[in-house]
């Protein structure tokens, strides 16, 4: 192995797609951060394959970047400042969350070819008081929406909420915002919008907690294997490997890294693996993290700096350009992002969508209609700011631009 690399298995994906496609047809693929670094066009076009009918993303401009990506499908956009770019997610037909008064003006007003009127999404907030309009406000939101709508300036697609508490479905929060959840829709029907797409579940609400599912679901975290259950049988996609670069032999005692945090507890082989916290390995994990070299767990140990770390192989015959693995599916007893989540008592979500841009990216795909590997070498952090914006609804092919 030559260099560190995050290899991205769009079979799991799609397994993990068919899974919600048997839940909530139609769902809707969260592909936001990239798809959680797995590669949002390539797992917008995995997830379309699989039963997926829409996409969401946070903002204008990831959805800007789909589009450019020859991908047509519906994409929805939920976060955005009053005086984004609604012009050109207009004209590229991306729909818009909506939360506030000014966010519905500022769309409606936006300047735009006359045919092309914005569909929205009404957003309501149902007990976590993040996005979404707070109750007070909603019924004025769905009246003005609805009279934007009379007079052709916007289309009300849909009315969305997010729940809080959807990994604990015992929760009362759940049920309580599904009665506040039917509570808004009621007064968006009774404004006059009744053909509309209700979506309140995420992934964790379309598979444990049945009341949440609607007419459709927004499901981010399960498609990249995330399930915290560990019932529906989810696939990871994601392994994160690179190569030893050098091995050491250490006497007990000797002292490793910075501040000497640890001090080898009897003689041993040290291997040096290039990765550290600017790529994604946090630096919270030292003196608990472990990585797999030649199928076995070996701690890291010391600190974790910010471009290599120093693992403990014990009597394993490592070389050079072994490769050690960070975390993968767990398949053959590697540590999972599950675990990782753990040692630094963070979410998975967190662990995924922090591995940094030095990494190289490999997606793979193993499945019909998808090309056999997309490499995505180009994740320097400008990279999408240098991507020109020549929408093109065709699909234009099966290669990432950049
Ligand atoms: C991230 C996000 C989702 C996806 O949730 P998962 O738990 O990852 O399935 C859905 N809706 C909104 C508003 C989100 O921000």
């Amino acid at each position: 192995m030559r260099a560190p690399t995050l290899t991205v298995d769009l079979a799991a994906v799609a397994h993990n797609a068919r899974v919600f496609a048997g839940v909530s047809p139609g769902f809707m693929a969260v592909v936001k951060a990239d798809a959680f670094n797995h590669g949002a066009a390539e797992v917008a076009r995995t997830a379309l394959a699989n039963g997926a009918r829409r996409l969401g993303v946070t903002s204008i401009r990831e959805a800007v970047r789909l589009r450019g990506q020859g991908i047509a499908a519906p994409v929805l956009s939920w976060m955005n400042p009053p005086n984004a770019d609604y012009t050109e997610a207009i004209g590229l037909y991306v729909e818009l969350a909506v939360s506030d008064l000014e966010q519905l003006h500022a769309i409606a007003d936006a300047p735009r070819r006359a045919e092309r009127v914005p569909g929205i999404h009404l957003f309501a907030d149902t007990g976590m008081a993040r996005d979404g309009a707070p109750p007070d406000r909603w019924a004025e939101l769905c009246e003005r929406a609805r009279s934007l709508e009379k007079s052709g300036r916007v289309r009300i697609v849909g009315v969305m909420s997010h729940l809080a508490w959807a990994e604990d479905p015992a929760h009362p929060a759940n049920e309580q915002a599904v009665r506040s959840f039917e509570a808004a829709v009621d007064v968006l029907h009774r404004a006059g919008a009744t053909s509309v797409v209700r979506h309140l579940a995420n992934s964790a609400g379309a598979l444990g907690i049945p009341r949440t599912r609607f007419d459709t679901a927004r499901i981010g975290a399960g498609l990249y294997g995330i399930d915290p259950s560990g019932r529906y049988g989810l696939r990871r996609a994601m392994t994160l490997a690179a190569p030893v670069v050098m091995v050491r032999d250490a006497e007990e005692g000797t002292p490793v890294g910075y501040g000497h945090t640890h001090r080898t507890r009897s003689r041993t082989r040290l291997a040096l693996v290039p990765l550290g916290y600017a790529d994604g390995v946090p630096r919270s994990a030292a003196g608990t993290a472990e990585v797999a070299v030649h199928g076995r767990r070996c701690p890291i140990v010391g600190t974790i700096s910010m471009d290599q770390i120093v693992v403990d192989v014990g009597d394993l015959p490592v070389h050079a350009g072994d490769p050690v693995t960070v975390f993968g599916p767990g398949d053959e007893g590697e540590p999972t992002t599950a675990d990782w989540a753990r040692w630094c008592r963070t979410n998975e979500h967190e662990v995924m969508t922090g591995i940094g841009p030095r990494v190289e990216r490999i997606i793979h795909a193993r499945i019909p209609d998808t090309p056999a590997a997309f490499h995505d070498t180009a994740r320097l952090a400008g990279a999408s700011a240098s991507f020109a914006t020549t929408p093109d609804l065709k699909e234009t092919g099966s290669r990432a631009q950049h």
